[in-house]
């Protein structure tokens, strides 16, 4: 790890409790259940988010602030899984309504990190994800999970077929294992280099 150092730092429930900017911000997005509380814990070397937490339970977002050599080099904001928001129109509402004030003119939000589950293909929720992704104007950056699932042979040729389904990410999808750590050092990299790049 590049010398991070993460803590928890607080959650909004609401629209009214967001924190103050400041410090860059790089959010993670994804339907439930894709890994997402998993990638975060192995990414920060903490075990910080709640993993296989009932899904639609976790519905605030939630800020990790990483520390570098003892200075704040950026907020990781764990977004609520998108998943249960397909339940009904309210919960969809819901959702929209926080996430959406969260992104609205935060400047500070400089990335969010689109999780897809490397097993399934598209789901419905992944791609009405992706859609409201495009609409919030961010750059954003597809990680696949779970790649431990699919036998490394197949790892290229499958990552091809996504970016072919029409995928869009600003860089290079990485592929991610939080069960055997597999491109986690490559997106803490990506991370890294991504904040130091110039305005
Ligand atoms: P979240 O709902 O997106 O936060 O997902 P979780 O991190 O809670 O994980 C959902 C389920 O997927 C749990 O049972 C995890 O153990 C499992 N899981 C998460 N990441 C991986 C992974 O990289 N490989 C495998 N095989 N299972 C994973």
């Amino acid at each position: 790890m590049p010398g991070w150092r993460a803590s928890y730092e607080c959650s909004s429930f609401k629209t009214d409790q967001l924190p103050a900017g400041g410090v860059s911000e790089i959010a993670v997005a994804g339907r439930s259940n894709v890994g997402k509380s998993s990638l975060i814990n192995k990414l920060l070397g903490a075990r910080l988010a709640h993993v296989g937490a009932t899904p639609g339970k976790t519905r605030s977002i939630n800020f990790f602030l990483v520390e570098r050599d003892g200075a704040p080099a950026f907020r990781l904001v764990d977004l609520p899984g998108f998943g249960y928001a397909s339940r009904s129109k309210s919960e969809r509402d819901q959702w929209a309504r926080l996430v959406g004030a969260y992104t609205a003119g935060r400047e500070n939000l400089v990335l969010i990190l689109h999780l897809v589950d490397f097993r399934h293909g598209l789901l419905k929720n992944d791609i009405a994800l992706r859609e409201w992704l495009d609409g919030v104007g961010i750059p954003g950056l597809v990680v696949f999970t779970k790649g431990d699932k699919i036998s490394r042979g197949r790892h290229k040729s499958t990552r091809n077929a996504y970016i072919r389904s029409g995928l869009k990410s600003v860089d290079m999808p990485i592929i991610t294992s939080s069960k055997d750590g597999t491109g986690v050092g490559e997106l803490r990299l990506f991370i890294e280099s991504y904040l130091a790049m110039p305005d």
